[in-house]
């Protein structure tokens, strides 16, 4: 049993009270979502299987005694809050589920899904209750959706809560993600909820009690693939066609000018297959593995979405998975998530077909998947390894180094930013090529000669290939830091958060959520952050292997 003594917590910031009035009653709200789409009609929240309705209104369960762990200044500035907003007691007892402002109208949403390859039927938002659309300043709405806020009617065998460990890693990593540049759902507010929720972590028959919380997610839409699904599959033609005007009118207004329905659809599938194919170029850029990347768990948006036992590469290994539920088949594992995206969006187009119906277009559409993703990944590899344009050659330059990163363990992040300091005026015969690269190897006293010249023959086809460059080489590093994170949320970064905070000490998730706001800074300072994973991390449960169980 994990304890956690709030009265040793401080605020994550540390500035004053600005004013004892809040605007959180000035937030607007246009809920379209809620207004529009069909709702369930019954209206006690009871665990049940939802014909012809796209959502179930419900509302938030309160829990006892919360408190406010951590907000995001940034996230809090999209929809107009100040630091005293935050700060406030009506923020917590809000965001927590407490409390609800005029015009919220809470609910959850109605989705299928297909769970590592099988149809998995009804899913739904199980634990996470939508708040409302927030209206902002600029005319943008955000909805805002509480996660682990109590049962709703799709909470199948669950309890609609969720625990801090699962809490604290979607919070600072949608914000990670941000600050990335990679697009993703962001994250309000952490906040415990004073209750003890019980998780058998490792489905091994040890059930704990752990400390609960609430993390307020924020998007312009929660709305997924399997939200099309469950229409398309139970034959509720008019509501998918509903739901799809819906988001179509809300999301991608720009496709309301093409002419006809079918037209509209099948343009809308391409950009969403552009997005998605996008997205997963840019996980792969940094290393990041989402873990479970069911169709329930793929924004329509192309937006990184449900952060459960996702990990960050450490060792470059395209085989790896952070899902322990995922060891057996690794269908989820980092090499295989470009294959994944596509997978999805055939789902995605077979359940948009009763719109359509016609496979070719669909099938079109899909097909920009593999190009968006292609070419922006080519793109990638080459900024990664500082080459402004391609060149003949380059395919086999790139595969070799990829090859060559499999040899031993190395860390992806530490090598590419490290990769920077190959200097191609470096003319030298290759005599100890890896003094530079050292930092990323995990075991570097096992490095034989075969390797060790492997190595050194390609750092001087690189260093070749660099002194053809045609911009200079401060460009060119300029070029790598801005595509090669040095600091990105490792795993054992974050337990080291989770058991901080779980003792009452949220100093180090405050370090973190600093840090990771300037991923690709140097932050002398902070270098402690950027060093491959400690020993004593490689098979600690939440270092490198986690449960769905969260
Ligand atoms: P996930 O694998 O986290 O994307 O969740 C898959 C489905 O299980 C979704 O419908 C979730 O809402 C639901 N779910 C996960 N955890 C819980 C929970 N503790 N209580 C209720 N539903 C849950
Ligand atoms: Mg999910």
């Amino acid at each position: 049993m994990v304890s956690v003594d709030i009265h040793k917590n401080e605020m994550n910031h540390n500035n004053e009270i600005m004013s004892p009035t809040s605007s959180l009653h000035g937030l607007r709200f246009d809920n379209r979502f809620y207004q529009a789409m069909p709702a369930d009609q019954e209206d006690t929240n009871h665990i049940r299987q939802v014909y012809q309705a796209v959502y179930s209104p419900v509302n938030p369960t309160p829990v006892k005694k919360p408190h406010l762990v951590a907000w995001s200044p940034e996230a809090a500035a999209l929809i107009d809050l100040v630091e005293a907003d935050c700060r406030s007691a009506l923020f917590t007892d809000i965001f927590v589920g407490n409390q609800l402002l005029p015009g919220m109208q809470p609910f959850a949403m109605n989705y299928g899904g297909h769970q590592f390859g099988n149809w998995a039927g009804q899913l739904g938002d199980g634990r996470a209750i939508n708040l409302g659309e927030v209206l902002n300043h600029r005319k943008e709405h955000w909805t805002l959706q509480l996660k682990g806020a109590g049962l709703t009617p799709y909470s199948r065998s669950a309890d609609g809560r969720a625990v801090l460990r699962s809490s604290l890693r979607e919070y600072l990593c949608s914000e990670a993600m941000h600050h990335l540049g990679i697009a993703t759902t962001r994250a309000l507010s952490l906040i415990l909820t004073g209750e003890a929720v019980v998780r058998d972590m490792f489905y091994d028959g040890h059930p704990a009690s752990e400390p609960g919380a609430v993390v307020c997610r924020m998007s312009p839409s929660f709305v997924r693939f399997g939200n099309f699904e469950i229409h398309a599959v139970r034959k509720e033609v008019e509501l998918l066609r509903t739901l799809a005007d819906f988001t179509i009118g809300a999301d991608f207004p720009h496709l309301l000018a093409e002419k006809g329905d079918t037209e509209r659809y099948v343009q809308w599938l391409a950009e969403i297959a552009r997005t998605t194919g996008e997205l997963i170029a840019q996980w792969m850029r940094v290393g990041f593995v989402h873990g479970v990347m069911n169709t329930d768990n793929m924004s329509i948006l192309g937006l990184s979405i449900d952060y459960g036992p996702y990990g960050w590469l450490e060792g470059y290994d395209p085989t790896w998975t952070p899902n322990t539920t995922d060891s057996e088949g690794r269908r989820y594992c980092f090499g295989n998530q470009p294959y994944i995206g596509q997978w999805n969006l055939m789902q995605l187009a077979n359940a948009l077909y009763p719109l359509v119906q016609a496979a070719e277009p669909l099938q079109e559409a899909v097909d920009e998947y593999r190009t968006t993703f292609q070419s922006r990944w080519q793109q990638i590899v080459h900024e990664k390894l500082g080459l402004e344009n391609s060149e003949e050659g380059d395919a086999a330059l790139i595969n070799d180094l990829f090859e060559l990163l499999t040899k031993t363990e190395t860390d992806y992040t530490i090598f590419f930013r490290r990769l920077t300091l190959i200097n191609p005026a470096d003319n030298e015969p290759c005599n100890d090529p890896l003094a530079q690269l050292l930092p990323a190897y995990y075991q570097p006293d096992t490095l034989d000669d075969e390797y060790r010249a492997a190595a050194c023959r390609w750092i001087s086809r690189y260093r070749a290939r660099l002194a053809r460059n045609q911009i200079p080489n401060e460009q060119r590093v300029l070029l790598m830091n801005r595509t090669n994170p040095k600091y990105v949320f490792r795993n054992y970064l974050a337990q080291m958060a989770i058991d901080k905070v779980e003792q009452g000490d949220f100093g180090l998730l405050t370090e973190l959520h600093e840090v990771l706001r300037h991923p690709y800074d140097e932050q002398p300072d902070f270098d402690h952050y950027a060093v491959k994973r400690p020993e004593w991390a490689r098979n600690r449960a939440g270092c490198s292997m986690l449960s769905c169980s969260s």
